[in-house]
């Protein structure tokens, strides 16, 4: 085997290294814990495709584009397999850089996955695997005989939760990095290569577009970013912190799309962004033309390498949608092409126009936080009829939430029976409450009767659209026969799950029935 030794080494946690047997949307497994997910099954699932030096195939998005801007500056950086990270390392490695999407597993989906494997009555125990999988790079850098030679940095979405957690030095990173890596990362890594005394937790500024270049290495999933930040303002949202929507130029969304396509033999671009519909935008209203011609050149790049390639889009508010229902069908036209149906996450969040007010007044825009149960119903109604099934997040547990705003959960999600979203109830927990109390954190959320009917509710509406979809979810799974028994596993273990939901509902509204006569009498 030949050793590949660079002065940088860039890598990430399995789970998020992996690109799930060629579909992004079976990563979600790797919120799941070890007592479920052993490491053989793991091991067969976050496969990660590399060369006989440790570089890696195709690589997590942000990674690819950290990469692509060090070599641009003439820095020897290249991103290895975090299978194959130790003979990647060497005398001359000075730093190592680890993406993170999750590494301590404080994320929303860890949080999900143990209310549903707790009220499905399957044991919870151990890391979540994309937790474990971070350790697991942050081992074999600890004990690389190099150890002392080179800085250990953690980078990427979740990279404050390793600074909050308070282990950071005991988990052995020298320094976080938060936020976009364009503008001020690769001076913070020169300093850091010269010796220089850095800060331990480093808050980068968001890029400017001109800061941005283009991928080198295939992106998993195929992602290609179209725009970058919001600018909506939620309290709780990271793209927020990123500020206005920055809209990427043409040229760079077509030569990523080319990378991935030639490079990365991916057949469907997913054209990122957390408003596909607000491209080119100024303001909070959408800009149809620039959406539309973004949306016809993708297209028409991916057609120019094989009929069979498609693009996909992965996130939109429910505000953009109502306000223009007609772009949402030109762009079905080219994106749901011949009645395909594809995925698109909303968040929803709430159905308390006064959590709303309080937390995320710029997700109604230009609505007012009133109209918003009504805007989600609407622009969900529309995604649907132009062949998209909406993913709807909604959380739990803001400060000062009170039992109105989950009856106000529970109304929306009844006005939502009828319609294609898997509604997906998110817990919201302080990281301080984290580091006390661990999971158990969530366990006070199912012990109030009222959250816990929202939350069975919600999943026994997102376990029934997803028996619906799970074709679609397994759909890009490479291997034919891996395929075939993902669906069959896929559908029976939705019902079984599902079942065990309906149980635990009828037991809660059987209390009430119990309570109510009582205090009545
Ligand atoms: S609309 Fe979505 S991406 Fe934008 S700030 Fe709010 S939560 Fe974040």
């Amino acid at each position: 085997m030949e050793r590949g030794f660079h002065e940088i080494v860039l890598t990430s946690e399995a789970a998020i290294a992996s690109d799930t047997l060629g579909s992004s949307l079976v990563g979600f497994i790797s919120a799941l814990p070890e007592s479920v997910l052993g490491d053989t099954l793991a091991k067969m699932i976050f496969k990660v495709g590399s060369y006989p030096d440790g570089t890696v195939k195709r690589a997590p998005y942000g990674l690819s584009k950290v990469e692509a801007k060090l070599k641009s500056l003439g820095f020897d950086a290249a991103i290895v397999s975090p299978y194959e990270l130790k003979k990647s390392l060497g005398p001359g490695t000075k730093l190592v850089g680890i993406y993170t999407m999750d590494g301590m597993g404080y994320s929303y989906g860890s949080g999900i996955t143990y209310w549903m494997l707790k009220l499905a009555g399957i044991k919870y125990s151990g890391l979540p695997f994309i937790a474990k999988s971070f350790r697991n790079v942050l081992e074999t850098l600890n004990v690389s005989p190099y150890r002392n030679n080179f800085k250990v940095i953690v980078g990427g979405p979740a990279s404050w939760q390793v600074y909050d957690s308070g282990l950071r030095k005991e988990l052995g990173v020298d320094y976080v990095f938060e936020g976009e890596f364009e503008k001020d990362g690769p001076a913070f890594i020169r300093g850091i290569l010269q010796g220089q005394k850095m800060p331990e937790m480093f808050y980068a500024r968001p890029a400017g577009i001109e800061d941005i270049i283009p991928i080198e290495t295939p992106s998993n999933g195929g992602l290609v970013e179209v725009t970058r930040g919001c600018g909506r303002g939620c309290a709780f949202c990271t793209p927020n912190l990123s500020g206005m929507i920055r809209s990427i130029p043409f040229e760079i969304i077509q030569k990523e799309i080319e990378v991935n396509i030639l490079m990365g033999k991916l057949k469907d671009i997913n054209l990122h962004s957390e408003e596909y519909f607000r491209y080119g935008a100024n303001g909070i209203d959408p800009n149809p033309e620039k959406v539309l011609k973004l949306t016809e050149i993708a297209y028409k790049t991916v057609k120019k390498y094989g009929k069979e390639n498609t693009i996909s889009t992965d996130f939109t508010t429910a505000a953009v949608v109502v306000q223009n229902p007609n772009l949402v069908k030109k762009v079905a036209e080219y994106i749901n092409e011949g009645g395909r149906k594809t995925f698109i996450e909303m968040g929803i969040e709430t159905g308390s126009p006064k959590l709303i007010e309080r937390y995320m007044k710029g997700k109604a825009l230009p609505y007012r936080p009133v109209q918003y149960p009504d805007v989600v119903v609407q622009a969900i109604g529309t995604l649907n009829d132009n062949n998209w099934f909406v993913v709807g997040t909604m959380i739990l547990n803001f400060p000062d939430e009170t039992d109105e705003d989950i009856m106000a959960n529970l109304e929306l999600l009844d006005r939502l029976k009828d319609l294609k979203v898997v509604t997906f109830p998110l817990p919201l927990v302080p990281v301080a409450a984290f580091r006390k109390k661990g999971f158990t954190a969530l366990d006070e959320m199912l012990e109030d009767p009222l959250r816990r009917e929202f939350i069975l509710k919600a999943l026994v509406k997102a376990f029934d659209s997803l028996k619906e979809t799970t074709k679609m979810v397994v759909d890009n799974v490479s291997n034919p026969l891996v395929r075939m028994l993902m669906y069959r596993f896929g559908l029976f273990s939705l019902e079984i799950i599902k079942k065990k939901y309906e149980g635990q509902l009828s037991m809660v509204e059987r209390q009430y029935n119990d309570v109510i006569p009582n205090e009545m009498a």
